[in-house]
């Protein structure tokens, strides 16, 4: 099937892909043409089940009926005026999503990697104007194993080298300290410390979830150190791990949440910072922007799927159908896997012996695609909307390759 019996058509789409692309992704071999809900369909007219869900932006299904209705009327109306002026989605969207956050304020941009590099600009100047840290010397801690994103100051701080080797000058002004490894967090957050920066549940590096108690002892040293925790929830919030932000699975709230991926329904990015009215008053007018950030149509999306969010309905299935898939997972046999993880309609999953990158080709040729992370790792992220006898053929499939 999928890479050995394309057609002609599939085969001069990947080769004008491969001559004419940069060649900063390997793809597996499947052209999509078409999708709905969970499942897409290749340019040969083959249909596969999305257990990746473009890593978790796709959360509530392609082309989600009441999204696609949502950015029809909002095209229909006006979609693009920049923040010169004001439009009548840019209020609503800040209010209701500032609201299902339980927090004040909003600060919309497009991509993830932008809404981390906010946080970033966000902490510093609290640090300077609130905190007092001395001209030039706020510092930020981040944690082994990391992903925030790909631009240069953001790369700076990751632990891979694939992300990081050959792209310096780095940006100075951040330390790393083990995930999960609260002694030394406690050991690296000093005077100059104004934010930490953390995954609730690492994604990137293979659906990692941290010891039980970890994200209440962040919040309870950047407390007592007075340094902004900053929870980057852009592929583990909005649902994935059963609840609206995965912080929840340990009462925490931090100061500021990052968002993105799930929050343009999967039709446009939408990423946003939300934090206290105190913390983000520190923008004045021209000191932080974006052309495209909050735009009519993308905050039109959005506040569709903070509408759908705000039902609990996707956030219970997640949590349902998380429990049957972890369940499943556990009755895998004991040879063939090294280790699962997850929460929620997410897991990791650890081949004991079978390479991640050909794990996803078998399943991908069984009808079934996700994607490899770091060697043996495979992680499965179906829609939130998938149905559930679909979710056990994929296991099914899942099953069939792990032996
Ligand atoms: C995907 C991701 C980002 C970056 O988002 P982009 O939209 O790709 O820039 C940042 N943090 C986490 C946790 C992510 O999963």
């Amino acid at each position: 099937m999928a890479g050995s019996d394309h057609t002609p058509a599939a085969e001069l789409l990947q080769g004008q892909a491969a001559a004419h692309g940069a060649h900063n992704y390997h793809p597996l071999p499947v052209v999509i043409a078409e999708a709905e809900g969970a499942w897409v369909t290749d340019v040969d007219g083959r249909r596969y089940l999305d257990l990746l869900a473009a890593y978790s932006a796709v959360n509530f299904g392609h082309r989600h009926p009441r999204l696609v209705a949502a950015a029809r009327r909002q095209l229909e109306r006006v979609t693009l005026v920049s923040r010169a002026f004001e439009h009548d989605q840019f209020g609503p969207f800040c209010a209701e999503l500032a609201e299902l956050a339980g927090m004040q304020m909003v600060l919309p941009m497009n991509t993830g990697a932008e809404a981390v590099e906010t946080a970033i600009k966000t902490a510093r100047k609290w640090g300077y104007e609130v905190k007092g840290v001395p001209a030039g010397q706020a510092e930020i801690v981040a944690f082994g194993g990391n992903f925030h994103g790909r631009t240069t100051t953001i790369i700076s701080f990751s632990t891979d080298e694939d992300s990081r080797a050959s792209f310096g000058p780095y940006t100075p002004g951040f330390r790393v300290v083990p995930y999960g490894d609260l002694d030394a967090l406690a050991a690296a957050v000093g005077d100059r410390v104004v934010g930490v920066l953390v995954e609730p549940i690492q994604g990137e590096a293979g659906v990692r979830v941290p010891p039980q108690g970890f994200l209440a002892g962040v919040r309870e040293i950047c407390s007592a150190r007075g340094a902004l925790m900053i929870a980057d929830e852009i592929q583990s919030g909005l649902g994935r791990t059963g609840t609206t932000f995965a912080c929840e699975h340990e009462d925490v709230v931090p100061d500021m949440y990052l968002l993105g991926k799930a929050l343009g329904g999967g039709i446009v990015p939408v990423s946003a910072v939300v934090s206290s009215r105190e913390i983000l008053s520190v923008f004045r007018p021209g000191q932080h922007g974006s052309t495209f950030g909050g735009n009519p149509l993308a905050c039109a999306i959005g506040r569709e799927v903070i509408a759908m969010l705000k039902t609990g309905e996707f956030q219970e299935r997640s949590a349902k159908l998380g429990a049957h898939l972890h369940g499943r997972l556990a009755g895998l046999p004991e040879s063939a896997v090294r280790e699962v993880r997850g929460r929620g309609l997410w897991a990791g999953l650890e081949f004991a012996t079978l390479p991640g990158r050909r794990a996803c080709e078998l399943l991908a040729e069984r009808g079934v695609l996700t994607k490899d992370t770091h060697g043996s790792t495979i992680r499965l992220a179906p829609p939130l909307t998938i149905a559930e006898e679909d979710l056990d053929w994929a296991l099914d499939r899942v099953a069939e390759i792990a032996r």
